[in-house]
């Protein structure tokens, strides 16, 4: 078939759970900022890797910016979603989150693959991937294809891996 150009790639994911940190590792060398400071109020990051062209953005500040981050729902190719393994008091509103995601209407009908960042691996309450892939329910989800990385966004570790899947799922 017809092979598109462009991926697009919408990185999402609780606030302080990593995306900054992962994008920087994704980022090409020019645009590499030296300091990542966490996200505050609704910013949305946006560049381009080969083929992939990544939107990131928080799910964060009690829904108040929910409509203008569902506004990339509809032209996403693929998702991100990025986990700090290490928050267990919060992983049932990462599980939120990722399940209105999963029910909104430019995404529910759509077999969109979806990558999980287990991130923060390398703290030692770290949850295992298989951990947080029954704490998210991702056994359940229907019509999607999902992988799950444990993965170590300051060293990069794991990343790589998450990324061959996805290219490859989402051509
Ligand atoms: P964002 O709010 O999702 O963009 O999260 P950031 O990328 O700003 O990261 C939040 C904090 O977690 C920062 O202090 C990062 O240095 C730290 N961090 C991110 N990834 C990791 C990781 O894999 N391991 C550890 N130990 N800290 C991390």
């Amino acid at each position: 078939g017809l092979r598109k150009r462009e991926v697009n790639v919408i990185v999402v994911g609780l606030d302080n759970s990593g995306k900054s940190t992962i994008l920087n590792h994704l980022k090409p060398d020019l645009e590499r900022a030296a300091d990542i400071v966490p996200t505050v109020g609704f910013n949305v990051e946006r560049f381009k890797a080969q083929s992939l062209a990544f939107t990131a953005f928080d799910m964060s500040g009690q829904g108040r910016y929910r409509n203008l981050w569902e506004h990339y729902y509809r032209d996403c190719d693929a998702i991100i979603y990025v986990v700090d393994s290490s928050d267990k008091l919060r992983m049932v509103v990462a599980k939120d989150e990722l399940d209105a995601l999963l029910q909104h209407p430019d995404i529910r009908p759509r077999r969109i693959p979806l990558l999980f960042f287990a991130n923060k691996m390398d703290l030692k309450e770290a949850m295992s991937s298989v951990k947080v892939t029954m704490m998210l329910g991702l056994e359940k989800m229907e019509n999607k294809q999902f992988h799950i990385c444990a993965s170590n966004a300051i060293t990069g570790e794991g990343l790589s891996d998450g990324i061959a899947w996805l290219t490859q799922a989402a051509e």
